[in-house]
């Protein structure tokens, strides 16, 4: 009789640590992870070399240290499709794989709420080649602002004041000194706009933190444009809404989409019932009617059960929720029934803006300034150390914890 198969799909934050735990359970089943590159990436930095602030070899790992090729196979592929009535999953080179357990951990994909232009002209903080797309378009328009004296070339228009566009805007307005200096811009020509359709930045932070991290921004030269959603990007800017009635239009070289996030949408031409590609998952982490089948990360829908609203998706809850599906795909394998449920055990939430300067709240206290970057630096190193292990931690982990 063959061995029961297990595959998991993606090697992020949920799928790596998932796969990790499960090659210490010492099962006799067959393992297999499929992700597009053969590298591990912390999403969760990615800002940071958008911004060219962070190499982005530093924010990658070969995804073969973790893998135990005596106990798992690691397969580099794509996922086009799942095939829930055959378990089977198309990739794009290697065809079709079955498998007995899935473990869905494809992460997300930037939503563009049907926005017009935004596909063509914005650029995403998304994956390692997006965020090289970043910061090459803005050092292009930088060098091309010397022969064309072009004032545009040297705005840069933010959509969104979540957690992403704050901290892109933290990392890029700490490079500006030094991207100014390289290509001789006299430093107020640049203008950094941000753009939030909701009459408020980070609402998930008191005004008094929120009013911090605006003022620190400010500071360094961003222009908020709060209240106002961008309606439509162009080759040349951004239309917004100013108010009810009237629409404006800013000319840019640049424009980062980053308002908000959806689910990968594999889930979605998979066929999978979800709302903007998650998966309202039982609490067990298994899919309504199909319980061979688990879902974590982004591509998952948990209700919060205190204001009955979704979870937020972040790596804090993809790490948890692997914890809980090793256990039930270890119990799936074994021929148990009695899986355990999932409970969020939220510990804090701290948005840097840049290197030296955060904003948070860590077990329910407030947090700003330098106190809160190490913190933050200390949850980075922490993800590090859980997925790749010590060594992978002491070479890419963040330690510079000086002013
Ligand atoms: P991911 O970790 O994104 O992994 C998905 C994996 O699937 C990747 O390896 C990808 O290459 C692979 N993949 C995707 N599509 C395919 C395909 N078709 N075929 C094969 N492989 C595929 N959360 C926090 O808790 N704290 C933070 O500080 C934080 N900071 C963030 C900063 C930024 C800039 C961003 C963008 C997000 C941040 N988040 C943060 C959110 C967090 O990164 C995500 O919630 C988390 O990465 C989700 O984990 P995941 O395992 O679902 O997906
Ligand atoms: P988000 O949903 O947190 O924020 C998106 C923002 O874009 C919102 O404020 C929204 O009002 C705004 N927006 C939406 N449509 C708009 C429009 N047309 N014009 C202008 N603004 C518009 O999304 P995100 O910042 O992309 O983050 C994605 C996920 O990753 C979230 O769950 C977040 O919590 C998580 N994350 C966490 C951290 C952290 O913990 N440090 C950092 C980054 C991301």
């Amino acid at each position: 009789m063959s061995k029961t198969k297990i595959v998991i799909l993606g090697a992020g934050y949920g799928g790596l640590k998932t796969l990790k735990k499960l090659q210490h359970e010492n099962l006799d089943a067959e393992l297999v992870l499929v992700n597009k590159n053969d590298y591990h990436h912390e999403t969760t930095w990615l800002h940071e070399a958008a911004a060219g602030t962070l190499d982005p070899e530093k924010l990658i790992y070969p995804i073969e240290k973790v893998v135990d090729s005596k106990k798992s196979t690691f397969i580099q592929d794509t996922v086009v499709k799942i095939n829930r009535d055959e378990k089977t999953v198309t990739l794009q080179n290697e065809g079709e794989i079955s498998y007995d357990y899935l473990l869905i951990a494809l992460g997300s994909e930037a939503e563009t709420f049907g926005i017009p232009g935004l596909k063509e002209y914005a650029l995403t903080i998304t994956s390692i080649d997006s965020v090289k797309k970043i910061r090459a378009r803005i050092e292009e328009q930088f060098a091309k602002w010397k022969t064309e004296q072009k004032d545009e070339l040297l705005t840069i228009i933010v959509g969104g004041a979540g957690f992403t566009g704050i901290e892109f805007l933290g990392e890029l307005t700490n490079r500006m000194p030094e991207l100014v200096k390289t290509y001789d811009i006299p430093r107020e020509k640049v203008r950094i706009i941000c753009m939030e359709a909701a009459p408020k930045v980070l609402p998930q932070f008191d005004a008094k933190l929120v009013d911090y991290g605006v003022s620190v921004l400010e500071d360094r030269g961003v222009e908020f444009f709060v209240g106002k959603p961008v309606k439509e990007a162009t080759a040349d800017g951004v239309k917004f809404a100013d108010n009810e009635t009237e629409t404006k239009e800013i000319k840019a070289g640049t424009i980062i989409w980053a308002a908000g996030v959806r689910g990968n949408s594999v889930i979605e031409e998979s066929g999978f019932e979800a709302g903007r590609g998650r998966v309202k998952v039982n609490n067990n982490l298994t899919v309504p009617g199909n319980e061979e089948i688990l879902i974590i990360g982004d591509c998952s829908l948990i209700i919060n059960p205190e204001n009955e609203r979704p979870y937020p998706p972040t790596a804090q809850i993809a790490m948890q929720q692997a914890d809980v599906a090793t256990v039930n795909l270890a119990k799936l394998a074994k021929g148990e029934t009695d899986l355990i449920n999932f409970e969020y055990h939220e510990k804090g939430t701290v948005c840097s803006l840049g290197d030296n300067d955060a904003i948070g709240v860590v077990f329910g206290k407030n947090l700003k300034g330098y106190p809160a970057s190490v913190m933050k630096k200390v949850i980075d190193d922490r993800a590090l150390l859980q997925i790749g292990g010590l060594n992978i931690m002491a070479k890419k982990g963040k330690f510079k914890f000086y002013k």
